[in-house]
């Protein structure tokens, strides 16, 4: 099919990821699109489809890294197709229950790999956790990484980041964008409950992130791409519609989560940045993530924290007032700056200096730039007022997840009513980005959320 270019909204509808792969794509918006990305491929007995793609690049030595569980559901077919056509496919197979992305499986991957012969691509067998470290290893040694994806799980499969625990802290690295996604509807559909459920809400998210987008071009005139914006918007209202399909399992309804799950990772290799995908309600559940992780326990999966996240942030939209705020004499941090401080210590404990040292470079705090930001807000107030109207109602959303199990309180995430009420007040400053958060701190409204 022929590509329309540039890009913009109108044409956002018949947009294709697959027919845009290795292109450049000048966009609408300004900016030249592009993703490392060159092959998707979903479909039935994928691994069949593994050696021509790695005689395509060139590849002699692919090494292989999975789980027990994502060996027996995916991992063994993919070595099996790999020894039939002739390659080594050499492996390590952790035999953690539950995979963390730390120091430990960092050091046990690397070990396994110095006895491995000369290893030329990396192969990722599983979903989220796995990419992590592999990515991550791939991209210290200068590598290409494929991706066969296990799970519907997250939107980071077409990520060129890693997440990764260190010191206990959740910190981000640079790591190998995969040159291939590639999945088998039967392995998706199978996947547990809970990854079923944490790759929906990670979609549903996507109202809060948008609309937070919407509102850094609105305040701070932030680079924004209304293509961008239609493409993941149409992602999010088909996994909305599918839900109770994918919770039954149907394959079409599960490939398609699936799909919009690499778009939206598509859409920030696009932007170059998580700003499509990823707003107020995904610092919550970082933040949440964090405490947990200081706590020493295993935290729910990424999405299902969102979705929560997300039923916050839909009641924060809708609390603002249709008549802009004073703003006269509101108390921000950056005017307190030593209690603030204080109070990041104390809520962030180790973690805190990152965020103290973020606070120095974040424009968020520099008082010259709020009062451009104040007068922004003030003039553009309706149309701020309007972006409510494109977040559904907490109740409405909470119907939604009723359908696929959910969080619908705090507790079903292990956060306690206090971490929720530090979450608001805390959160957004673990990220230099701006969202309903900063917009209640710029108007002075944040006491409003210690009250809740
Ligand atoms: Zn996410
Ligand atoms: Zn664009």
């Amino acid at each position: 099919m022929s590509l329309k270019l540039p890009l913009d909204a109108a044409g956002a509808a018949d947009f294709h990821f697959q027919d845009a792969l290795g292109q450049e794509l000048p966009c609408s918006c300004g900016r030249v699109h592009r993703t490392q990305l060159e092959a998707f491929i979903i479909s039935a007995k994928v691994a069949d489809r593994l050696p021509d793609l790695l005689r395509r690049w060139g590849c002699r030595h692919p090494y292989l890294v999975m789980d027990r569980n994502t060996e027996r559901v995916q991992g063994a077919d993919v070595r099996a197709a790999l020894r039939a056509a002739g390659f080594p496919a050499q492996d390590f197979i952790f035999p953690d229950p539950e995979l963390v992305p730390d120091e430990s499986a960092l050091k046990r991957l690397e070990a396994a790999t110095r006895r491995a012969e000369a290893i030329d691509f990396w192969i990722a067998v599983g979903s989220g956790t796995l990419n992590d470290l592999v990515r991550y290893v791939a991209h210290r040694r200068s590598q290409p990484y494929l991706v066969v994806a296990t799970a519907p799980s997250m939107d980071g499969y077409a990520s060129g980041a890693s997440p990764l625990i260190i010191d206990r802290m959740k910190q981000t690295f640079p790591a190998q964008s995969p040159r291939a996604i590639l999945a088998d509807p039967e392995v998706l559909a199978a996947a547990p409950e809970r990854l079923l459920a944490a790759g929906v809400g990670d979609v549903l998210g996507k109202y809060s992130a948008l609309a937070d987008w919407e509102l850094g071009r609105i305040v701070t005139g932030e680079s924004y791409c209304p293509f961008l914006v239609a493409r993941v918007a149409r992602s999010r209202d088909s996994v909305l519609a599918l839900r109770r399909a994918i919770f039954r399992r149907e394959l079409a309804a599960v490939t398609e989560l699936f799909y919009a799950l690499v778009e939206v990772g598509i859409a920030m290799d696009y932007q170059g940045s998580s700003r499509p995908a990823s707003g107020a309600e995904h610092h919550l559940a970082h933040f949440w993530e964090m405490q947990q992780l200081l706590d020493g326990c295993h935290a729910p999966p990424h999405g299902i924290q969102v979705a929560y996240g997300a039923l916050l942030t839909a009641e924060l939209w809708r609390a603002l007032p249709a008549i802009c705020p004073t703003t006269e004499g509101a108390l921000t941090h950056a005017g307190d700056r030593p209690s603030w401080e204080q109070g990041i210590r104390r809520i962030y404990g180790p973690a805190a200096p990152p965020v103290l040292a973020l606070a120095d470079t974040d424009p968020v705090h520099n008082p010259a730039l709020r009062r451009d930001r104040l007068a922004a807000i003030r003039a553009n107030w309706p149309q701020i007022y309007a972006l409510r109207e494109q977040v559904p109602l907490r109740a409405e959303l909470e119907a939604a997840y009723r359908d696929v199990g959910l969080p619908l309180d705090a507790a079903s995430i292990r956060v306690s009513p206090g971490r929720e009420r530090d979450g608001l007040l805390w959160a957004r400053d673990l990220r230099s980005r701006y969202t309903i958060f900063r917009l209640y701190e710029d108007l002075g409204l944040s006491t409003i959320l210690g009250e809740r």
